[in-house]
């Protein structure tokens, strides 16, 4: 299995350094309702460390949740609540986001107010070996201390100087020195320290937690691009001269971010899709096609049309799962596409190479299945690929035959009486010929999501999602039919 690891900028054979993967992922900041952006990164991480399992790694994972910050006091100030109670609410939104896209928790997920004894020590550790020095009140890392700081975003001290990173202030020796721990400005929550109330950086948060929950040395730290630098720069400099062991990460993934147009999507630019509003118009299966149909490392750019695309994909697989197996013959034998799906998430988890693959596979169980080949097996092997590892959802279409004298029940009584009923009306109209009515009751079944099709031994019925009973009492009303 490869790897593509940011800091060699190159695909890497995977090789753990115990019989445990570590793995670290950076958590959100709880401010707001999470976007697109959140989405693709956690989904990302979702699969590889479902594939790592499906590969019988055992895998511990870990994300934290940054609950104090400056702009979650910003956001608290303005909305008149404290940060404490913002940080819970956008917590909450969040972990329903990661539910309904079908992303696995992890094993922790550890708060940054509920860390400030690590945080504190980490702290104090690197002022005792030099790394960190007090300014009144803040403590700052002495970036100049770390030889090889600037390994990860690959540029150099001088390059960074120039660059918008260097905020000099009176308190810092250094421009480029970073915050491990900010004094308390008046009104602001704060925490005791040996150098006064205040409250811990971003970047230490994540050094003390992946130490605190996972070791001195892990396998693999995940994050968006836009997280390499300073973010993860500074976590390497704070934890390697904290332990005095290199690396402290063996393999640094990056996904690519989400644009909108020629554009980043990011709350600055105020062009953000929250995943809340995503899933009032796709389907969490579809979400997860539009983002691993392309490659992890690569820009994703959100379209409507895609998503679009990416539902109907989602749909084809459904209907290759949910066919009959007509049973007969030699069995259809996927094992072939199962090699070609794992070759690609081997190559540094080419998610849309093997969705191809799967999609190929329901376009060859559909040709098999119409032949008459016993199809069974290779269905499991599509099920199992897509449910496991790329956590799509797949829910069975549920399909009904209707005949005059054979009812099936499906869903449950009442709201399979009432589509009966109607399929029964429309086959009534076109023995008398009443071809338009025919068509209407097709079409008006179809916007609740039951699709009717005509066969020879009946018409078949597949509910696309399931009708409230209340929509179809409205619907025969509306058509004038009684039960
Ligand atoms: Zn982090």
């Amino acid at each position: 299995m490869k790897i593509y690891n940011t800091l060699s900028r190159k695909k890497e054979e995977f090789l753990p350094q115990g019989d445990e993967v570590k793995m670290y992922v950076c958590g959100v900041t709880p401010y707001d309702d999470s976007h697109i952006g959140h989405a693709m990164s956690y989904v990302i991480f979702d699969v590889i460390r479902r594939y790592l399992k499906f590969r019988d790694y055992k895998v511990k994972y870990v994300q934290n949740v940054t609950d104090i910050d400056d702009k979650i006091i910003d956001r608290a100030n303005k909305l008149g609540i404290p940060p404490a109670e913002l940080a819970k609410k956008f917590t909450d939104s969040y972990f329903e986001d990661m539910d309904a896209l079908n992303i696995k928790r992890a094993d922790v997920y550890p708060k940054a107010t509920g860390e400030i004894a690590k945080i504190i020590e980490v702290i104090a550790g690197l002022i005792d070996k030099g790394f960190a020095y007090p300014a009144g009140g803040s403590v700052y890392f002495r970036v100049r201390k770390d030889p090889d700081y600037g390994k990860l975003s690959h540029r150099s001290l001088d390059a960074m100087m120039s660059g918008e990173c260097a905020i000099g202030s009176e308190e810092k020796e250094d421009p480029m020195d970073f915050a491990l721990w900010k004094a308390s400005k008046p009104g602001e929550p704060f925490w005791e320290s040996p150098w006064g109330e205040g409250r811990p950086g971003w970047h230490i948060e994540c050094s003390a937690m992946s130490l605190r929950y996972l070791g001195e040395q892990i396998d693999i730290h995940g994050g968006g691009q836009d997280l390499i630098f300073p973010h993860h720069e500074n976590e390497i400099a704070q934890s390697e001269s904290f332990t005095g062991q290199k690396p402290f990460v063996k393999y640094w993934l990056h996904n690519g971010l989400v644009q909108l147009g020629e554009d980043k999507m990011s709350k600055s630019l105020g062009n953000l899709v929250t995943i809340k509003q995503a899933l009032t118009k796709y389907s969490p299966d579809a979400i997860r096609i539009f983002i691993l149909n392309s490659h992890y490392r690569s820009p994703l750019k959100y379209s409507e049309e895609g998503l679009e695309a990416a539902e109907k994909a989602v749909e084809r697989l459904r209907r290759a799962v949910s066919r009959d197996d007509p049973g007969g013959g030699e069995a259809f034998d996927a094992k072939s596409y199962r090699k070609q799906f794992t070759d690609s998430m081997d190559d540094d988890f080419n998610t849309a190479q093997a969705l191809g693959t799967l999609f190929d596979l329901a376009s060859a169980i559909n040709q098999a299945g119409d032949a008459g080949v016993s199809i069974g097996k290779a269905q499991g092997t599509l099920v199992s690929l897509a449910r496991e590892v790329l956590g799509l959802k797949l829910p069975p279409i549920l399909k009904a035959t209707f005949t005059a004298s054979t009812r099936r029940i499906v869903l449950n009584e009442a709201t399979d009486s009432c589509v009966n009923r109607l399929v029964e009306e429309r086959l009534n109209c076109r023995k008398e010929k009443k071809w338009q009515r025919a068509d209407e009751i097709r079409k008006k079944l179809a916007a609740l999501g039951v699709i009717i099709e005509d066969t020879k031994s009946g018409t078949d019925i597949t509910y696309k999602s399931v009708p409230s009973e209340e929509s179809l009492n409205n619907l025969l009303k509306e058509l004038g039919i009684t039960l």
